[in-house]
């Protein structure tokens, strides 16, 4: 269901409990507690793939889904990735958006002097997953690279949304996080290969789940914020 439309639900059922006087209880209460915010009299919905991310202003989370949106629109029209850059603080575009290939954007040395110039975690980096998996190893070592990313943000082009911080984790170099992935990939590989083989999951559907397992490994072992967000989901 369209995000605008669970919105539209919780505000009626927030609003059927008040006629009768009762206070919300169970499943109910968790599904206004959740929309709550985007209830209250004459506040718009959020714009389609928005994302809570804690300690970003409203302003930054408003372009965040923006930029989301031309990415996924990017990639659905092309096959292809693309990477744009936003201000943390004011959501604005701040370089212009960079077309890569089908599993893969070269990062430039323009774009590089950009990012190593660029303040503190000032900069956030986006960009599209073809198939809706969670970061490459490539991803995050980038993020590391630059200390003026304060995040990275992927849309699969299912609408899933993958949302990494270093925050006040551990910074690993180069090598240990492509090895540490690879461990984890093959840990899990043959988990995968059995339910693709068994026909329970298409391909595309284990690595999905497969690449969030090793974020979500990777993020555990290095003290890091990792989050995915369903499609349609906040
Ligand atoms: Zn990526």
């Amino acid at each position: 269901m369209p995000l605008d439309k669970k919105v539209e639900a919780a505000k009626r059922l927030k609003r059927s409990y008040e006629l009768t006087g009762q206070k919300p209880k169970g499943v109910d209460a968790n599904l206004i507690k959740e929309y709550e915010e985007w209830i209250e009299p004459g506040k718009k919905p959020p714009p389609e793939h928005y994302v809570e991310v804690a300690g970003l202003p409203d302003k930054a989370k408003e372009g965040l889904a923006h930029a989301l949106k031309e990415a996924v629109e990017f990639g659905r029209n092309t096959g292809r990735e693309c990477l744009i850059h936003i201000d943390a603080r004011t959501g604005e575009k701040v370089y212009a958006t960079i077309e890569g290939e089908k599993d893969q954007v070269i990062i430039s040395s323009t774009l590089r002097d950009f990012l190593s110039r660029a303040e503190e975690r000032s900069i956030i980096q986006v960009h599209n997953h073809p198939r809706s998996s969670s970061f490459s190893d490539a991803d995050i070592i980038v993020t590391m690279a630059h200390e003026s990313i304060s995040h990275i943000v992927v849309i699969g082009h299912d609408g899933t949304r993958y949302i990494f911080s270093r925050g006040n984790g551990q910074k690993p170099d180069q090598r240990e996080i492509s090895l540490q992935w690879l461990k984890l990939r093959d840990k899990y590989y043959n988990q995968f290969a059995q339910e693709v083989i068994a026909g329970r999951m298409t391909e595309e559907q284990a690595w999905k789940e497969h690449s969030h397992l090793i974020m979500q490994d990777l993020a555990e072992m290095y003290g890091w914020e990792y989050r995915r967000v369903m499609p349609n989901e906040i």
